[in-house]
């Protein structure tokens, strides 16, 4: 085993900690059991903070940078894998206290690899990456609580996100009615290609909100958090389920218990991160069932990993719709 691959590694460099392409020796890889040829990874707003530095999520230096990798096992000390498996891993704190998938290879716990559903390639599951699997677990906690098309519309919000687009191909897929918020002038068209029959301005939710208002959403996936949430559960009907996914607006949460007390609203948390096993499996074979191929090549295009340090940027400026493929040979 030698040789040098291309990684973006995160180090302090002039008091500030941000990732840079560079090369690093097969044999500076971690000691773990399986060595994967990455072929793709991709973009999330988490790799956006960590490559930036704009958000402290290394907390190991140096770190390989990247949530997703989707590859084929190069060798193995875990029998559950053998060298030519296609497999794929998602967040098990990969940028945070791992090395992660913005790298030609990687040595990884057995524990995070999930395989590649055989309905995709490495490029289609990165374009679904950790925002499309955080989708689909979205939508199955909607799913679980019983809650179908006849209970009312669903609102997804930061809707031409990653997390956002996948959600509205997947609810409207259920049947349901989708309104998309967003804050982009061109999300409309975006978003209509993807299934969603209406959309918001995001100001009309990102806002003050009274602690109940008209009953009007059956559940709603959001990625925003502060005002945004708030307004969601205070919009959301009798019994409605609201999944909470992300914080591109704030991690506060200025709600009263209204919803909750008065009209038995759910806010379930979602964590894609150390989400078991057998959520993911169910996770990503749902998604290879449910997913149409032309929408996800609609919302998705591909980048060099050498792009990475301006898409940081860009993703967290809310530059960016849909998702980001990184082709780590590029
Ligand atoms: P993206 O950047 O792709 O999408 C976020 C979207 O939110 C943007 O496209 C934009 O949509 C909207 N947005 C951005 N900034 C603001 C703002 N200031 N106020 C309101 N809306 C804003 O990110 P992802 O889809 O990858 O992730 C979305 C969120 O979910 C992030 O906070 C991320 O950290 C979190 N996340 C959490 C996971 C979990 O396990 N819980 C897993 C994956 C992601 P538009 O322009 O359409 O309004």
């Amino acid at each position: 085993m030698s040789g040098t691959i291309n990684a973006i590694v995160a180090r302090e460099r002039d008091g500030k900690v941000a990732g840079k392409l560079e090369q690093l020796a097969v044999t500076d890889l971690p000691d773990e059991d399986v060595r994967v040829r990455i072929s793709r990874s991709t973009l999330n707003y988490k790799d956006g903070l960590a490559v930036s530095g704009r958000g402290r999520i290394c907390r190991r230096l140096p770190m390989v940078c990247g949530i997703d990798l989707a590859g084929e096992v190069l060798e193995s000390r875990d029998e559950r894998f053998k060298p030519g498996n296609r497999v794929l891993a998602n967040g098990y704190e990969l940028s945070e206290k791992y090395w992660g998938g913005y790298a030609q290879q990687q040595r990884l716990k057995g524990d995070w690899l999930v395989p590649v559903p055989e309905a995709f390639s490495a490029e289609q599951a990165m374009a679904l990456g950790t925002a499309g699997y955080t989708a689909m677990l979205a939508v199955h906690a909607i799913e679980d609580a019983g809650i179908t098309p006849d209970d009312g519309p669903a609102l997804v919000t930061g809707a031409t996100g990653g997390v956002g687009a996948v959600s509205v191909m997947l609810l409207a897929r259920l049947g349901f009615r989708v309104t998309g918020a967003t804050g982009k002038a061109e999300g409309a068209s975006f978003l209509k290609a993807l299934g969603a029959a209406e959309t918001i301005g995001r100001d009309q939710l990102a806002r003050e909100s009274r602690p109940l208002e008209s009953e009007t959403w059956g559940a709603a996936v959001d990625s925003v958090g502060g005002t945004t949430l708030a307004t969601a559960l205070a919009q959301t009907r009798r019994g409605g389920l609201v999944a909470a996914v992300g914080l591109a607006g704030g991690f506060k949460l200025p709600a009263t218990v209204m919803p909750f007390i008065l009209r038995g609203v759910t806010l379930r948390g979602i964590d894609s991160v150390m989400a078991p096993q057998d959520q993911r499996r169910r996770a990503w074979s749902a998604l290879a069932d449910r997913i149409d191929p032309g929408r996800l090549a609609r919302i998705s295009r591909v980048a060099p990993m050498s792009e990475l340090p301006s898409l940081a940027n860009d993703i967290l400026d809310g530059k960016i719709s849909g998702r980001v493929v990184i082709d780590v040979n590029a």
